[in-house]
């Protein structure tokens, strides 16, 4: 793994200084001054090369503060990524998240360069299912329609009809008006999903790594200890850390219920950097935070970054043909929510 030495940047001049001053008071609740020292430089340099580079950099809800705030042009969960990188002008596009999502900007912008600054960045749902799989699956279930949840390669999307997010997966499964629908790959949304909907749903055994590890009585030691807190769980959560929670949605689902609730203090049973991006925004709020990383968005760090912007690598591609069909899974997607 490259470490901050490796890639060199220029010390901050005064005039960068006084730039950079703003942005850390606004995050530095989450960001100790110490770190704040180490991550500067890059930050300005990272800004002067996205300029020069005509690039956008599209950071996931789950990266850390200093790309969250520090570097990002648009933040997001994946499909407000997806949607931005579909709109963007933009030549190059830094995808500050993990593969499957890079390939998803490069499914939707096939002239652009997509890069992502570890081509390690994977993700263990992507990884529970290949495209043979779902072929095995329709003839299996002949007629069955197959939902992809967008967390799974270019292949796998290219054979589903439709693809969804955790935001917007139980209106794409009755938007196909079928009685049964095949969904792919993570079995805990899936079973939320089922649970929100009277289509049967047919599942996949894999799970998100990061979520998975929370338990029922993880968050009723939670309640215990904090008595009153207001608990927020996403979906790829088990079924009894969902009963447990006091709403369950989407990384944006989340942002949105907190910015419409009174709760005084909060916590969020997802990847761990969603609490500290989150915090900077609701000030008010005290966030109680387990701290579960996930290891493949953790692979992202400024100098990796600012390599990506030296050197126009590694670049994400994907075969036109599987791209094609891919695309056409994710713009009905995109069509329906
Ligand atoms: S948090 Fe889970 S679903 Fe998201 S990238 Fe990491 S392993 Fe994959």
């Amino acid at each position: 793994m490259q470490t901050q030495s490796e890639a060199r940047v220029p010390e901050l001049n005064p005039a960068q200084r006084a730039e950079l001053a703003p942005l850390y008071e606004r995050v530095r609740d989450v960001i100790p001054e110490v770190e704040w020292a180490v991550h500067a430089p890059y930050i300005a340099e990272i800004e002067r090369l996205k300029r020069e580079r005509n690039a956008v950099i599209l950071a996931h809800n789950y990266q850390t503060p200093e790309i969250y705030y520090g570097i990002a042009d648009i933040t997001g969960d994946s499909l407000g990524l997806a949607r931005e990188a579909a709109k963007t002008d933009a030549g190059v596009i830094v995808q500050c998240g993990v593969h499957f999502m890079a390939e998803t900007s490069k499914i939707l912008c096939p002239e652009k360069t997509v890069l992502i600054p570890d081509m390690d960045a994977g993700c263990s749902l992507a990884e529970s299912i290949t495209a043979a799989d779902i072929r095995l699956l329709r003839e299996r279930y002949p007629g069955v329609p197959v939902v992809t949840y967008v967390n799974t390669s270019a292949e796998v999307k290219a054979e589903s009809d439709i693809c969804c997010t955790s935001s917007n997966a139980v209106d794409i499964v009755e938007s196909l008006n079928s009685e049964r629908v095949i969904f792919l790959p993570d079995q805990y949304l899936g079973k939320w999903v089922a649970s929100q909907t009277d289509v049967e749903l047919i599942l996949w055994q894999g799970a998100c790594e990061v979520h998975e590890r929370f338990t029922g009585d993880e968050l009723r030691r939670y309640r215990e200890q904090h008595p009153g807190v207001h608990i927020l769980a996403h979906p790829e959560c088990p079924p009894d850390v969902l009963e447990e929670a006091d709403f369950t949605g989407s990384t944006s689902g989340l942002i949105k219920h907190l910015s419409q609730s009174d709760a005084r203090q909060v916590v969020m049973i997802t990847e761990c950097s969603m609490s500290d991006n989150v915090a900077v925004e609701f000030p008010n709020i005290d966030f109680v935070r387990p701290c579960n990383l996930c290891p493949h968005m953790k692979r992202i760090t400024l100098p990796k970054v600012l390599e990506s912007l030296r050197t126009l690598s590694p670049r994400v591609e994907v075969d036109p043909a599987i791209a094609r069909q891919a695309r056409r899974a994710v713009e009905r997607m995109l069509e329906v929510a």
